[in-house]
């Protein structure tokens, strides 16, 4: 099973990661990948890049020395409405990524299993969101058969974060029936690293091991071949369009 592009990684822009935007492209490079998509935290985390951080995306180029460069955001979820904390970038770019996560430090809402629920049942029905971030965290479980579907008919993709299994405890299982759960109703998934050091950037040997052991069919993971990560990309984002 081979990834080609790493869809989740952050800079120092996030202030608790270590990494340029270009040590992240070289270590890119480096492990022969295709893409990266580079997702800061958005404002509800501590510290965050402001908006003007977001807005001037455009003097990034979209192509780095060979490396597909997506500009996007890790958005918080905030609340069982699932409203998230996106910047108003006022038409000065349009993000070609945008992951939803629920972090403990912003989400204002209820945790209980419907709750969470129906906040991941509203952001399936978010058009700007393509990744649903982390969603195996032990706190914030929900109906995975009721609601991966969902996910699946809006065009969202279930991230496999390698992270995940290192430093998320209690979520191996969780992403593990999530996979299951994917597998059985053919919803496409994403597999990243969440990168806060360019050295983490492709690696996502804990995430395969998982997907192998449960035989996950490679043809549903959108980023295990150029074809398909493209096929995605000009689908569902304005990747390929000019801003
Ligand atoms: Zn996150
Ligand atoms: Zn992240």
């Amino acid at each position: 099973m081979k990834i080609i592009a790493d869809t989740h990684c952050h800079t120092i822009a996030s202030s608790h990661a270590y990494s340029t935007l270009m040590e992240n492209v070289h270590e890119a490079k480096a492990q022969g990948l295709y893409a990266i998509a580079i997702t800061d935290h958005a404002r509800t985390m501590p510290s965050p890049p402001g908006t003007w951080y977001f807005e001037n995306f455009n003097v990034i180029p979209k192509s780095i020395e060979g490396v597909n460069v997506l500009r996007g955001i890790e958005a918080n979820v905030l609340n069982s409405e699932g409203n998230l904390d996106l910047p108003d970038l006022k038409g000065k770019f349009k993000f070609d990524w945008i992951i939803a996560s629920i972090h403990d430090i912003a989400f204002k809402g209820n945790k209980s299993f419907d709750e969470c629920t129906k906040t991941w049942l509203k952001i399936a029905e978010n058009p700007l969101v393509h990744v649903i971030g982390h969603s195996g965290l032990p706190d914030y479980l929900y109906d995975y058969e009721k609601v991966i579907p969902v996910f699946g008919e809006k065009g969202k993709l279930v991230e496999i974060n390698n992270s995940s299994f290192k430093i998320r405890k209690g979520s191996h299982e969780n992403c593990k029936k999530i996979a299951i759960i994917c597998k059985k109703y053919k919803v496409p998934i994403v597999v990243n690293s969440d990168a806060h050091f360019c050295m983490q950037i492709g690696r996502f040997e804990k995430a395969i091991d998982m997907l192998e052991e449960i035989e996950f069919p490679e043809e549903l993971i959108v980023n295990s071949s150029n074809e398909r990560f493209n096929a995605y990309l000009k689908k569902h984002t304005c990747f390929f369009q000019d801003m």
